[in-house]
Order: structure tokens, then sequence, then C-alpha cells
């Protein structure tokens, strides 16, 4: 028996396979669609081999969910899908643990994708092509707020009329919580740490996506995402926190509308904004060694936001142990953390230069001694929403 991950992004669908009682990896892959609509890149690796079709006809999730399975069996992986984990970004109020889908819980879930549009349709899209291909198999949702649910008050609250929180349901929930949740962890079985609740960490989350957690004691203590992913550090298109007054302006006195503002905010914005290239973060380095003042420019306020950040972080827990990268960019960029950790030797940062520049996933790149332990951290997503996918099956089987 065996257990699927699907993750599903706005012109990708990640999937994972576990097996069900160790959940043991045993094959990844991916189906993108970023270029058209009806034709993907469907790639699978897998200990049997790697499968990549350049052009597969698939349009749609539908589509997709068959063709993963296909591809599977396929690449010798017939054990039967027992399970299906689901990665959904918003679980708002209601889903502050993982949870099995069932109609019930996936109409409330309908009920959360406002606040999350651009996020949790697709996702519930993908939810819904995994039903029909796999009716007989269970299936199971994490959350990217749920790691958040127990942030203190006074970290979750904004300073806005009280009304706000009460009649529209403001707050922070933060997200990537899946990813800070896996990181906690696994830095605290590196540095044999695990159940000291005094341990303090700052989490790096640096992908196309960006933000930091502090973690103490394994629980998120402040986030710099926020009521929407669009909060806190500058990112790939997102331009993380600006003074909201610029909205207010470019509405009342230029015209601009609320989607229009979205589209700025959310596509426009973050490293393709200040660099003018693109919102990868490899295209802007090569940029800025060809000499674009511009990219120059992004990587620097990129680097200073995340200082800025994980300072303030810091400050809450009146100190830190532990500082984490983590994906795409925190784990493969060492440009970037040596940039970030150049100005944290004041808070006992001392990153070793080829420890860094080697940037073994999973290892320590502090040098000897160093006050705060430095760490790559590879982040696993699909091994954390197995794992709780697991977990409720074996509830479910008790039951
Ligand atoms: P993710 O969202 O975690 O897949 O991360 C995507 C980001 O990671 C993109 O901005 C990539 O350019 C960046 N990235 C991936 N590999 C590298 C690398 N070797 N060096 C620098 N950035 C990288």
């Amino acid at each position: 028996m065996s257990i699927l991950v699907l993750n599903a992004g706005s012109s990708t669908l990640k999937f994972a396979l576990f097996a069900e009682q160790t959940c043991e990896e045993l094959a990844r892959g991916l189906v993108d669609w970023r270029g058209t609509a009806d034709t993907a890149r469907l790639t699978l690796q897998s200990p049997h081999g790697d499968f990549e079709d350049g052009a597969a006809e698939i349009t749609g999730y539908q589509e997709a969910v068959r063709r993963i399975l296909e591809t599977l069996r396929a690449s010798g992986l017939n054990d039967p899908v027992h399970v299906v984990g689901h990665r959904i970004v918003h679980g708002g109020d209601q889903f502050q643990q993982p949870t099995r889908l069932d109609e019930q819980t996936l109409r409330q879930l309908e009920a959360v994708s406002p606040l999350a549009p651009l996020h949790n349709p697709v996702a519930l899209e993908a939810v819904q092509a995994a039903r029909s291909a796999l009716p007989e198999a269970m299936h199971t949702a994490s959350f990217d707020t749920a790691f958040f649910s127990t942030l203190p008050e006074s970290a979750s609250i904004y300073p806005v009329p009280w009304s706000w929180r009460k009649d529209y349901g403001i707050r922070r929930f933060g997200f990537h919580g899946i990813s800070h949740a896996w990181c906690a962890m696994r830095a605290a079985e590196l540095l044999q740490q695990s159940g000291q609740p005094w341990f303090r960490l700052v989490i790096c989350h640096l992908g196309n996506g960006c933000s930091a957690t502090a973690v103490q004691g394994g629980r998120p203590v402040a986030t710099s995402m926020g009521f929407t992913p669009l909060e806190g550090l500058m990112m790939g298109t997102r331009s993380g926190s600006i003074d909201p007054g610029i909205l207010l302006y470019l509405q009342q006195q230029k015209g601009f509308t609320g989607e229009q503002l979205s589209d700025a905010l959310n596509h426009q914005s973050g490293l393709l904004g200040v660099s003018g290239v693109s919102s990868d973060f490899r295209q802007v380095e090569q940029a800025a060694d060809e000499g674009s003042q511009r990219a120059r420019l992004a990587i620097l306020m990129f680097a200073d936001r995340i200082r800025s950040t994980i300072a303030s972080l810091v400050v809450t827990m009146g100190g830190f142990d532990g500082l984490v990268f983590t994906a795409g960019i925190g784990e493969h960029s060492d440009r970037l953390r040596r940039l970030v950790a150049s100005k944290l030797g004041c808070l006992g940062v001392q990153l070793d230069n080829d420890r860094n520049r080697a940037g073994q996933a999973d290892s320590q790149i502090s040098v000897d001694g160093s006050p705060v332990r430095v760490l790559i951290v590879r982040t696993r997503e699909e091994q954390m929403i197995a794992r709780e996918a697991q977990r409720l099956l074996r509830g479910a089987g008790e039951s």
C-alpha cells in the first residue's frame, strides 16, 4: 500500500509516492504547465529510473492525476494508493490540524477559499480530480496555516480597529507552515535538541515565496507572513511588506482598482519588479554578474529585508540558538546566505565560508563554536504531508 501526496500550484502539480508503513519516498515528480495550458512537462524520478515527457497532452487536474497514476504504474510502482495527502495553503480558523476530507470538510473548505483566492481553489480542484480517480482511497489535507494556530495573540492580532478581527476575521494566519514545521523538527534533530523547550530557531524559507519564522521549543512564536502570503519578506514576484499608505494613494489619487493593485503586488513586484529581469533568483544573480545595477539592487534589498526580519524575530525570543536556510534560494544560493549572514555577527552568527560554499543539505555551515549554529535544511513538505496522512489513516483504523 502507498501514500500519494499532491501539491497543486497555479501551473504545476507536484506529486510524490511513499510507502504506507515507513513513509519512505518511492518516487517524486511534477506536471508543469508553465508555458502552455494544454501541454505539460511530466517528470518522474524513482529508483526504477527517471521518466520525462516534455510535451504531454494534459489539460487540467483530472487528466493530470490520471497520467500520474499511469506513469507510476508504468514505472513498476504498482502498490495500490491507500491514502492521498493534499497540500492546502489556507485552513482558515476551522482547520488547525491535518484533516480527513469528506463532503462536509470539503464544503467547509470551499468557504475558506476567498481567504486564499490564488491558492485554495486550485488545490480543491486537484482534490476533486484525485477523489474521482481514486474513490476508494482516503483523502487528507495538510494546511500551511495549521502550524501557526498557536501563535500568541500579541503576534497574530493587527493594530487595527478591534471590529476588523471580530467582524471580518482579520488576523495573522502565517504560511509555509508545513515547511517550517519540517525544518524545526529536522534542525532540532541535527543539533540534538529535540524536545528542548528553550531551543530557539529562526527559519528562513526562501523560494518563490519567502517567509521567516521564530520557533521556540518546536512551536512558532512569530512569523513574517500574515493575513495573506503577501506580507513580510520581499519575494519572487510579491512585494512583501510595504507602506499600506501607498495603496491608499494609488487607489484614491491615481484611480487604481483592487484588481490592478492585487496584480501588481502579487505578480509584478519583488525580485521581478526591482530587477526588471526575472523573479527567478538564478537569473537575477546572473544579470547582477553581467553588470545590471537593478539586479544588484534587488539582491541587496532581498538580503537586507531578510536580515532585518531575522533580527526582529530574534528579539521576540530574546536571542536564538540556530538559523536555518531552506527552499530553493535558501538551500542553493551560497551568495545569498553569505550576504544575509554578513551583518549578523552582532547576533552571534559566524558563517564558515567553505562549508557555506559547499552547500550540503542538512548540514551545519557555521564555524565550530559559533554562538548561533547555522544550518541548511532541505525542506520536505511532501514527506511531512505523507506522515500526517499516515497518522490520520492509523487514527481512522483505530476508531
Ligand atoms: P522554490 O520555490 O523553493 O522552488 O524556489 C525557487 C527559487 O529558488 C527560484 O528563485 C530559483 O531561482 C531559486 N533557486 C533554485 N536553485 C538555485 C540555485 N542553484 N542558486 C540560486 N537560486 C536557486
